[in-house]
């Protein structure tokens, strides 16, 4: 078999091919990289952090607003309709929609 140089296309092609490439495993990375806060992690414990609103007493956090949850914070990021979604004041965590943390936000 023998060597032949790289024609300028194929280079080219190839160079393209190995960005897309790039590209496709860094988001796969960033979505991997994006685990649910628990509960118990130091900084939802100083916020806070419950998976569900209901849960939160109202005694130990008095300016909770009732019918308030991360699904009407304006901290709240992502796709409307997934159950985790990310949150501006846990950068790299997912938190649940469900949830609330003393960090509550009003959508505008
Ligand atoms: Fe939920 Fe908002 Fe607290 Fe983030 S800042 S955890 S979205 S209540």
């Amino acid at each position: 078999m023998a060597n032949r140089p790289l024609s300028r296309r194929t280079f080219v092609r190839l160079l393209s091919i190995g960005a897309a490439a790039g590209v496709l495993a860094a988001r796969r990375t960033a979505a991997a990289g994006t685990e649910k806060l628990s509960v118990k992690d130091p900084a939802a414990i100083a916020l806070g952090y419950v998976e569900d609103a209901a849960q939160v007493d109202p005694k130990k956090y008095p300016a909770y607003v009732k019918g308030s949850s991360c699904e009407n914070c304006l901290q709240l990021q992502g796709k409307p309709g997934d159950t985790y979604r990310p949150c501006s004041v846990f950068p790299g965590k997912r938190v649940a929609v469900s949830g609330w943390c003393s960090s509550w936000t009003p959508e505008m």
